[in-house]
């Protein structure tokens, strides 16, 4: 089968010829039918080296899966051939307290994991391939009816994702509190949807790209800015109490400057991007009781939650799809800023 292969750190992935995966016992082999082009990919081609992860290249690409059972190995029951299915991404010991509760994305027993920190498409073999191996069944969770596999990838991480990171903040998004969301791609876009979905708060976005900032208002946002005018914007736009909570989906130095600028006294500051930057914390460096705070993907019931607002219509990914052949072409589309939402990998 063909599969889109990391070989090194700081290289681009090749697209190569490797054996069909056979499940062994309670394992499953998915036939990809979508596999999400995630930013997380450039950092894994860029910015990461030796040292920096637990796991390291070779291995294929694409954490962000959706499918149909194609095959299943000994001792699996409840999942038929030919079934949908998304792929919960972050793969866990599936033992620990952690896991029992579904979020093997804090999994506490990284070695009992198939690889520690990781998953498919993140040390172990992922999507952008004809075909994957998932190693534990429990991992596979079936697609609502509505839901087509090819399109339903995104859900796994660029929902999944922001998803987790708003829930978490939930109790400060009453009616009358405002949520900033900087960087409107592929999970800042579904991160605009889901707090329209399960909040009452108002939607500021902030983006450099006039597309994304198009596609932040679509998807449900009251304001949008470019980061030049997004500190005062917000201020200005909340009587000068600032975004109860800022989710920031770039995480360089300027957007955490911009988050703290923003945030409103006892607010939530939360950094899902990976892009390098620090924020000096100290008494007066944020305003007061303002909790900062990192998030990892998200847990197998969010991941089923999610699915269930897509099947209800109320999120909605705007997906541009490419032909495996053609992955690296969503890689450097994504790299000059000029996709909108999602690529998804159909191979
Ligand atoms: P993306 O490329 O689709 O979107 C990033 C967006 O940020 C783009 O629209 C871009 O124009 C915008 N942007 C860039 N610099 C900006 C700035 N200074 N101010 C405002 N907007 C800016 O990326 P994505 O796939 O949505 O991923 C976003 C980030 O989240 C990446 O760093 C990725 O690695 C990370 N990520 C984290 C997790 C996690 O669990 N924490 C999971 C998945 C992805
Ligand atoms: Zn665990």
């Amino acid at each position: 089968m063909r599969a889109l292969r990391l070989l090194d750190w700081k290289s681009e992935p090749v697209m190569s010829e490797v054996p069909d995966p056979v499940p062994g016992p309670g394992q499953v082999v998915l036939r990809v039918g979508g596999a999400g082009a995630c930013h997380s990919d450039l950092h894994l081609m860029h910015d990461f080296e030796a040292g920096l992860l637990p796991w390291g290249p070779p291995f294929t690409l694409g954490h962000e899966n959706s499918g149909w059972v194609h095959a299943t190995g000994p001792g699996v029951t409840g999942l038929e051939p030919g079934q949908a299915v998304a792929v919960y991404g972050p793969w866990g010991c599936g033992v620990c307290a952690r896991c029992r509760v579904g979020a093997e994305n804090y999994c506490e027993n990284p070695a009992g994991a198939p690889v520690p920190a990781g998953g498919g498409g993140l040390g172990l073999d992922g999507g952008m391939a004809d075909l994957m191996l998932i190693p534990d069944a429990r991992l596979l969770v079936p697609l609502p009816a509505a839901l087509d596999p090819v399109t339903a990838a995104p859900l796994a991480d660029a929902a999944l994702t922001p998803y987790h990171a708003v829930r978490r903040s939930w109790t400060k998004l009453a009616p009358g509190a405002t949520a900033a969301v900087v960087g409107v791609g592929g999970l800042g876009h579904l991160a605009v949807q889901i707090l329209k979905a399960t909040t009452a708060a108002r939607i500021v976005a902030v983006d450099l790209r006039p597309q994304a900032l198009d596609l932040a208002r679509e998807s449900g946002a009251d304001l949008v800015f470019t980061p030049g005018d997004a500190a005062a914007g917000i201020r200005e736009a909340t009587g000068g109490r600032g975004a109860d909570v800022v989710l920031d989906f770039v995480g360089s130095d300027t957007t955490l400057a911009l988050g703290a600028a923003a945030a409103r006294t006892v607010g939530d500051l939360t950094v899902v991007g990976i892009g390098g930057g620090t924020l000096p914390v100290s008494f007066f460096s944020v305003p007061y009781e303002v909790s900062v705070q990192t998030t990892y993907w998200g847990t197998r019931p969010e991941l089923i939650e999610v699915l269930d607002l897509a099947a209800r219509g109320l999120l909605r990914p705007d997906v541009t799809t490419f032909p495996l052949e053609r992955a690296m072409d969503a890689y450097r589309a994504m790299e000059r800023g000029e996709l909108a939402g999602r690529a998804v990998i159909v191979p």
